[in-house]
């Protein structure tokens, strides 16, 4: 079972890791935790435990399940560079996407300095490779403006910023060296405003750089209503994406199985704790 994203940016949501923790402005209403707290305590859910934060290994080969190409956003429902996540269940999760090639993979932080430096140590085995794209979330200068210093810095071959919610004018960028950018407002009850200006401010250093702009939404408590028009027209640009052969249904439970041998943990859920 997969969960059909209804992330404009996004095919499919893939969650081996469950919950999380705030770290900056752009947590203060995140959307994961306000729906996981809806099912804490909610026998046999998957969000029993509500936002804390555990691995879930029995959703580590789900990809290889897929027979279809899909763009897989990472972890919509954690962030995969939490401090508290081990190294090598990291590595699990991005050999997995290495084996399900035939997909294009979302990986989106918040927790940049990490990312930087296992792109540079474990996980450099998958550091250029043209189906993983390795992001950061950008919400203001303070806090969004070094995670794109950390990402550019990294040794990843594609680079996107997902800037949303975006709270404030981000001033002067230089987004060159960059594979895409998203921008979005904050949506739902409290939702921050979003300044058109800011927007395009973003949209004229896209084009200055030759880079991809998606306009996500404007966002509000009824995001439904205001849209996702920039000035009267929409924003979909993608990087390009690269297609590779499928195997087929055989080769695919081999993967499965082989993977499944190698990983030394159960398929329960693990509690690493709030
Ligand atoms: S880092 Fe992302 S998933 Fe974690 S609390 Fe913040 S918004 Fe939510």
């Amino acid at each position: 079972m997969s969960i059909q994203s209804k992330i404009e940016w996004t095919d499919t949501t893939w969650n081996p890791v469950r919950g999380c923790t705030k770290i900056s402005p752009g947590c203060k209403h995140c959307y994961a935790s306000a729906f996981a707290e809806r099912f804490r305590g909610v026998a046999g859910h998957p969000y029993e435990q509500g936002f804390d934060l555990r691995l879930v290994p029995g959703k580590l080969l789900e990809p290889l399940s897929w027979q279809k190409a899909r763009m897989v956003f990472v972890n919509s429902m954690s962030d995969l560079f939490h401090p508290e996540i081990p190294d090598d269940f990291i590595v699990q999760v991005v050999n997995v996407m290495m084996q399900a090639d035939w997909h294009t993979y979302q990986v989106l932080t918040k927790r940049s300095a990490r990312l930087r430096e296992l792109l540079a140590g474990p996980l450099r085995f998958a550091a250029k490779q043209k189906h993983i794209w390795w992001g950061v979330s950008v919400e203001d200068v303070k806090y969004g403006k070094p995670r794109i210093a950390h990402l550019r810095d990294s040794s990843a071959s594609m680079k996107f910023l997902s800037v949303e919610p975006l709270l404030e004018d981000l001033g002067q960028t230089e987004f060159a060296g960059l594979d895409w950018v998203i921008v979005g407002g904050e949506s739902g009850p409290g939702a921050r405003p979003i300044e058109e200006k800011w927007v395009l401010n973003i949209l004229r250093a896209c084009r200055k750089s030759k880079v991809p702009f998606f306009f996500k939404q404007w966002g509000g408590v009824n995001k439904k209503k205001r849209g996702r028009l920039l000035r009267g027209r929409t924003y979909d640009e993608f990087p390009t994406m690269e297609i590779r052969p499928i195997p087929d249904r055989a080769e695919r439970l081999g993967m499965m199985a082989l993977m499944e041998s190698k990983f030394p943990l159960s398929h329960d859920l693990i509690q690493i704790g709030r």
